[in-house]
C-alpha cells in the first residue's frame, strides 16, 4: 500500500504569501464576531463563510483533485492566525483538516474516495470527526461501534458522544471497528457525506469555552457504498497521519489563542509602565513568563513539524517509538504550555484580565485553552506512553 504525502511544499500550487494573506483575511472576520460566538455559544457561521469564500477548506487537497496541495506548515500558519482570532474556528479548521489529511494520504487513489475528496474541493465541504463514543471517552484506537454489511451497502449506527459542528458539517470522517466479529482496535476509517447518513441529536453542548465548536452528542446512522470505508488499517492511518496532524494543527491553534492572550499582557504592562512614569509593574513578571511560555510552545511546534515532514516518506521512522513519542508528547506540553501562557497573561493583568468585559481582559481565551488538556485526556496520553516506553533502553548518551 503507497501512502501519497504532501507535507512538503513540492507539490504545492498555494503561494504561501497568498495563502498567509487568505487566513488572515478570514481570521478579521472570525475576530469581529468571536465574542459573540463565544457569548451565545454559537456556530461561527460568518469565520466559515469566510473560510469558504477564501477556498481554504479544500486547500489540502492535491492540484490533481481541484485543491492547491498546502502544506501542512501553511495550515499550521492559518491556525494560528485563526486561533488568535477565534478559539473555535480555529479548532474547527483543525479538526477539518486532520480529516482531509488522512483521506489524502490514506485514500491509496481509491476512485470513490477521491471523488469525495475532489467534490471537498470544488463544494468548499466542511467535514467532521467522530472519533468519541459511548463510555469510550478519548481511547481512539479503540471502536464499538461495527461496520455491516446491508445488501450492496454497509451500515454503521454510532453513539457518539461528541461530534464538533456535527449539526452543520457536510461530511463525517469515522472510525469504525472493521465488522461485527472484530475487536475493538480492528478499526477502519470511513468518510461519508451528509446523503449517507443522518444525525439524531443526543446532547447538547454548554461548556466553559470552546463553545462555538457546538460539540454535541449524536446518534449516527450511516447507510452508504461500501467504497466509503478506507481499505488502509486505521492503526496506520491512526499513527502516521491522525495523530501527527491533529497535535501539529490543534497545538498551533492553541498558540494562537496563547498569543492573543500575551498580546493582552503585553498591552497592560506597557499601559501600566507608562501610568507609572516608565517603570515595569510588578505584574511584569507574569508577562514574562507568559512570553516564555508561549515561546516554548512555538518552539515544540515548529521543531514537530520539522520532524514529521523530514520523515513523512517514512512509514518505519513514523511508526517508531522516538518519533510517536515526540509527536504525542507535542499535544500534552503544547497544551500545557498554551494554558500556562494564559494563565500568566491574566495573573500580569490583574483584575482587567480576570474581568470579563474591558481591552485587557483574557478570560475568553482561558475558558477556551482549558480544553486543551482534556481534547484526548493527557493523562490518557501520558499512561498510553509509560506503556509503551517501559521496555525501551533510556539514552546512554547525551545526542544519540
Ligand atoms: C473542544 C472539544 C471538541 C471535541 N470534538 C470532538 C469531535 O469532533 N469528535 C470526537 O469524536 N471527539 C471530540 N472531542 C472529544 C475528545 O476527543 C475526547 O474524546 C474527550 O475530550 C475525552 O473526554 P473524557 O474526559 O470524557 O474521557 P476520558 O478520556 O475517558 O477521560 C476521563 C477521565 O478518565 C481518566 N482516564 C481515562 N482513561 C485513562 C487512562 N487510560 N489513563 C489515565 N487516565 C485515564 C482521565 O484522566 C480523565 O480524568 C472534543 C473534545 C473537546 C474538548
Amino acid at each position: 500500500m503507497s501512502i501519497h504525502y504532501t507535507t512538503g511544499t513540492t507539490q504545492s500550487l498555494a503561494d504561501a504569501g497568498d495563502f498567509g494573506a487568505r487566513a488572515a483575511a478570514a481570521a478579521a472576520i472570525a475576530a469581529a464576531h468571536a465574542e459573540s460566538v463565544d457569548r451565545e455559544g454559537r456556530f461561527p457561521a460568518e469565520a466559515l463563510e469566510a473560510l469558504r469564500t477564501q477556498r481554504l477548506l479544500g486547500a489540502a487537497i492535491p492540484i490533481a483533485l481541484g485543491g492547491e496541495g498546502a502544506s501542512l506548515g501553511a495550515l499550521a500558519d492559518a491556525c494560528y492566525a485563526l486561533g488568535r482570532a477565534c478559539a473555535s474556528t480555529a479548532m474547527i479548521f483543525a479538526m477539518h483538516h486532520t480529516k482531509i489529511a488522512c483521506l489524502v494520504r490514506h485514500a491509496d487513489g481509491d476512485p470513490t474516495i477521491d471523488g469525495v475528496m475532489r467534490r471537498i474541493a470544488a463544494e468548499q465541504l466542511l467535514m467532521a470527526s467522530s472519533t468519541t463514543e459511548g463510555n469510550n471517552g478519548g481511547n481512539v484506537r479503540s471502536s464499538a461501534a461495527a461496520i455491516e454489511r446491508d445488501g450492496d451497502h454497509v451500515i454503521l449506527e454510532r453513539a457518539a458522544t461528541v461530534i464538533s459542528y456535527g449539526a452543520e458539517a457536510d461530511g463525517v470522517v469515522t472510525t469504525a471497528r472493521r465488522a461485527a466479529d472484530a475487536g475493538a482496535s480492528d478499526q477502519v476509517l470511513c468518510v461519508f457525506l451528509k446523503e449517507d447518513y443522518t444525525l439524531e441529536r443526543l446532547s447538547g453542548w454548554e461548556t466553559l469555552g470552546m463553545r462555538g465548536t457546538c460539540s454535541a452528542g449524536f446518534k449516527l446512522r450511516v447507510r452508504a457504498a461500501p467504497e466509503h470505508v478506507l481499505a488502509a488499517r486505521y492503526q496506520e492511518i491512526h499513527g502516521r497521519t491522525m495523530t501527527p496532524v491533529s497535535h501539529i494543527l490543534w497545538s498551533s491553534a492553541w498558540a494562537g489563542i496563547a498569543a492573543s492572550a500575551v498580546e493582552k499582557a503585553q498591552a497592560f504592562t506597557r499601559t501600566a509602565a507608562r501610568q507609572a512614569g516608565g517603570q515595569t509593574p510588578p505584574g511584569a513578571v507574569h508577562y514574562a513568563r507568559a512570553v516564555s511560555s508561549l515561546k516554548q510552545a512555538r518552539a515544540l511546534i515548529a521543531a514537530a513539524l520539522d520532524r514529521y515532514e523530514a520523515l513523512a516518506q517514512d512509514p518505519a521512522a513514523l511508526d517508531a517509538l522516538d518519533f510517536q513519542t515526540t509527536i504525542t508528547m507535542l499535544k500534552v506540553d503544547v497544551s500545557e504550555l498554551a494554558l500556562a501562557a494564559a494563565n500568566s497573561a491574566m495573573r500580569a493583568n490583574g483584575l482587567a484580565g480576570y474581568r470579563q468585559d474591558g481591552d485587557f481582559s483574557v478570560g475568553r481565551q482561558l475558558r477556551d485553552l482549558l480544553s486543551a488538556p482534556i481534547m484526548i485526556h493527557n493523562d490518557r496520553i501520558l499512561a498510553n506512553l509509560s506503556t509503551a516506553t517501559l521496555l525501551a533502553p533510556v539514552a546512554a548518551s547525551l545526542r544519540a
